[in-house]
């Protein structure tokens, strides 16, 4: 059967490369030039397995009381007047509750092993390079009372299967050598050694090739107008090249990857996916002195900031804002990341080469993606990975090959659509 991946992000990209290995026909489409120019492009570069938490928690809204107002707010609600993000908004308060917070997490934890496990066996297979560090993530926190309250997710933690241990002062530092800097104000780590990071842009334009080395067809430079549905399936998507010509697209199946755009497309289908963008920046900056600049990832939980070594890069990213589908980088957003570079590793980077770069995570409510058949049985939907896109990429598109070809992917209580568990 031809399959007609729609997106060329890591999401869509990793879809049509496992669809491919199972047998099917594929072909992918994206309105971009190449692979991976949205939100996959400059993203925080961790696979991040030890933090299925989603940011709908019990915590959430009295962190957002406590920066209410500020322009540099890890957590910043811009009011529109779109229904579509107060629902949202609603929907996000709703998924804090303990209860679904502790759900949500189980949900994202075991596809996070799972995609570990995968890009480990892509990684082998393939030899794919990405400027990988398999050297862990240390999640940092700067008062005891983050830290105490950190330690008790352990337990959870375990009970997955994800390795993670609790670390004084000295030992985050033996661990990252360049935290010498704060070591005074270091409250304690959690250092998980088998999350690793990595650049998702390079990982996903390589695997890309290696697909249309495979056979897969890449449409790029081609916009999906609409999506056409004739007695109940999904029959053709209308789409427009770069020189304005419309034309259309037709296969047996199709799976929706497109990030924050796909809810617009398949709403006059009656199909209502819970997605909104939440908009966030990262900073990419060359290595100065590789002693100064971390190699191990990081992420600084007071501030959600997170920080990967790519190379001769260091990759600083974090923030969440819901604005709509704005992609303008806000100076005040930017600042507050290379404020906290400054502050936490003088001297390590060269700052006045900063490239600075702003996507939209595409985020359910409570984090957890949508991944199955739709309401229509041609569609299928890989989508709404929101923080975890990068690290859940793999598994989510080995399921969703798994599901198409009638088996059940070996991801337990992960509720895909559509699917009985
Ligand atoms: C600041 C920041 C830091 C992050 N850090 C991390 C991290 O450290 N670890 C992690 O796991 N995740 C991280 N993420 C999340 C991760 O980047 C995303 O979840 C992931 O990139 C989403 O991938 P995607 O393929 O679903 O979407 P996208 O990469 O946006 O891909 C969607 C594709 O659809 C195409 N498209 C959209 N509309 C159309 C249309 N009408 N016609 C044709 N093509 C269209 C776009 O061109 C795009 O290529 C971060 C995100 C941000 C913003």
């Amino acid at each position: 059967m031809h399959v007609l991946v729609l997106g060329a992000g890591v999401t869509g990209v990793t879809t049509a490369w496992y669809l491919a290995k199972a047998g099917f026909q594929v072909s992918v489409v994206d309105r971009q030039p190449g692979a991976a120019l949205e939100t996959s492009h400059a993203n925080g570069g961790q696979i991040s397995i030890s933090h299925p938490e989603p940011w709908a928690n019990p915590g959430a809204p009295r962190t957002a009381l406590r920066w209410l107002g500020r322009e540099d707010a890890p957590l910043l609600f811009r009011p529109h007047a779109d229904p579509a993000q107060w629902r949202w908004a609603l929907a996000f308060l709703r998924e804090c509750l303990p209860q679904r917070t502790r759900r949500n997490t189980a949900a994202v934890a075991s596809l996070a092993v799972h995609s570990g496990e995968r890009l480990r066996a892509l990684r082998a297979e393939t030899g794919i390079t990405y400027d990988q560090l398999e050297r862990g993530i240390l999640h940092l926190f700067f008062t005891p009372a983050e830290f105490d309250h950190a330690r008790t997710k352990l337990p959870m933690l375990e009970a997955h299967g994800i390795r993670a241990r609790a670390c004084g002062s000295d030992e985050c530092v033996a661990i990252e050598p360049a935290l010498a800097g704060v070591r005074d104000e270091l409250a304690g780590g959690l250092y998980a050694p088998d999350d690793e990071s990595g650049d998702a842009c390079r990982f996903t334009q390589a695997l890309a090739e290696l697909a249309a080395q495979a056979g897969v067809h890449f449409h790029y430079n081609t916009t999906i107008t609409n999506i056409s549905r004739t007695r109940g399936i999904v029959d053709s998507i209308g789409v427009r090249d770069a020189a304005g010509r419309s034309g259309a697209l037709t296969a047996g199946a199709y799976v929706m990857c497109l990030g924050s755009y796909g809810s617009a497309l398949v709403a006059p289908l009656g199909e209502r996916l819970p997605i909104y963008p939440v908009k966030g920046y990262s900073v990419t900056v060359p290595v100065l002195d590789r002693a100064l600049a971390p190699s191990v990832s990081l992420t600084d939980e007071s501030r959600r900031i997170v920080c990967s070594r790519l190379g001769e890069r260091l990759r600083i990213a974090g923030t969440a804002e819901l604005n709509g589908f704005n992609t303008a980088i806000h100076p005040a957003r930017c600042q507050a990341i290379l404020d906290w570079l400054n502050a936490r590793f003088p001297g390590a980077t060269d700052i006045a080469q900063a490239q600075l770069w702003t996507g939209l995570r595409p985020a359910t409510p409570g984090n957890v993606p949508l991944i199955g058949r739709s309401g229509l049985p041609n569609l299928w939907y890989n989508t709404g990975h929101g923080t975890l896109g990068w690290t859940l990429a793999c598994g989510s598109a080995s399921s969703l090959a798994d599901l198409m070809s009638g088996h059940r992917p070996p991801v337990r209580g992960f509720p895909f659509l559509h699917c009985d568990d």
